[in-house]
């Protein structure tokens, strides 16, 4: 349901209360309205997005931190770590992950409830697997809205995981303010992450398990330190920092979250943050406008009569891959 004039969606008195309970930072509530988020229903959908435009002038506040590194980097100890420490220091934390082999695998990062068993005690934290949306985007879609939900519900440091493989990185680098990559001070293991591209998205890398050989983490620091010289940066105002730490200890958190914060002054101060916000956010429409144009074509009553057909003639040589695309795309001005 639209308000003609304003083009808004009307919320029913149910999801008045859902979002005024979001906005009371009710975790029923929180729960709820993220469930309905992820949601593919065509109903739930249409309530989805009425609620997350209520809940938006509340959104925006926190500092929203990615996180990335090969499984068995130690994210999950990481993120448990530096969880505990800004809670110690009176901020509200929530985890969301981006996993999109989670519907292939049947599990989930996040999903194992013995993964950040303390962090998940606490009142002050909120974690939430990842979704089970089968492509990339789709995960990606419904972890930008959660996202904003614990915004509204008052989180101000919004930590999204996301596996060390695939093209996540590049999702997840596309909602956040800082992309945090996790290395092992294993030699060699920083050239992996270059290949994959990786290591350009990172704004802060951290060497983890510094606590099994000290030296070597040393070393490892050194190392990527130099390879990151190597690299263009993406700001003028910001070198990406490598810093060593130890997760398992719960060391080093301190020296990692002072150059998030040292980030976060940095961006903002040249107006960089905003932009990169900005930027994210129409990036992000048209990531929506594109899909759901897909889904309308796929949809089409004559697209879908002939597409196999179609499909087998570019196989066989045929017809054209241009041939092809031009015929399917007319049906669409047909009724
Ligand atoms: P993930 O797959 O990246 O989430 O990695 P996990 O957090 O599950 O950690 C993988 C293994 O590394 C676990 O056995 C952890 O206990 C261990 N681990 C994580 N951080 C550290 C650390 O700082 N030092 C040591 N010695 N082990 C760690």
């Amino acid at each position: 349901m639209n308000d003609t004039v304003t083009g808004k969606a009307l919320l029913d008195d149910a999801d008045r209360a859902l979002v005024d309970g979001v906005l009371a930072r009710s975790r029923r509530a929180l729960a709820k309205a993220i469930t309905l988020v992820e949601s593919t229903r065509a109903d739930h959908q249409v309530r989805a997005q009425a609620v997350l435009e209520a809940l938006l002038p509340h959104t925006g506040r926190s500092i929203r931190v990615g996180i990335s590194g090969a499984p068995g980097a130690g994210k999950s100890t990481f993120i448990e770590a530096l969880g505990l420490h800004l809670i110690g220091r009176s901020h509200k934390v929530a985890v969301l992950a981006v996993d999109p082999s989670s519907s292939l695998s049947g599990g989930s990062i996040l999903g194992d409830k013995t993964r950040m068993e303390r962090l998940s005690r606490s009142h002050d934290a909120f974690i939430r697997p990842s979704p089970s949306g089968g492509s990339l985007g789709g995960v990606a879609e419904k972890t930008r809205e959660a996202l904003l939900v614990c915004e509204a519900a008052g989180f101000d440091v919004i930590i999204v995981e996301t596996v060390g493989v695939g093209q996540s990185e590049t999702a997840v680098a596309g909602m956040v303010d800082v992309f945090v990559l996790l290395q092992l001070p294993n030699a060699g293991d920083e050239l992996q992450g270059m290949k994959k591209g990786i290591v350009e998205l990172a704004d802060i890398v951290v060497i983890n398990k510094a606590d099994i050989d000290p030296t070597a983490a040393q070393f490892a620091c050194h190392q990527m330190r130099n390879a990151l010289s190597l690299l263009r940066s993406s700001s003028l105002h910001w070198r990406p920092p490598v810093v060593t730490v130890s997760a398992l200890r719960h060391e080093g958190m301190d020296a990692l979250w002072n150059e998030v914060e040292r980030y976060r002054k940095a961006m903002a101060d040249s107006g960089e943050l905003e932009a990169r916000r900005r930027r994210q956010a129409v990036d992000w429409m048209w990531t929506l406008i594109d899909s759901g144009l897909r889904l309308h074509f796929r949809r089409h009553p004559e697209v879908r009569r002939h597409l196999d057909e179609i499909h087998r003639a570019v196989e066989r040589g045929a017809m054209t891959p241009a041939a092809a695309a031009y015929r399917l795309l007319g049906y669409l001005h047909e009724k």
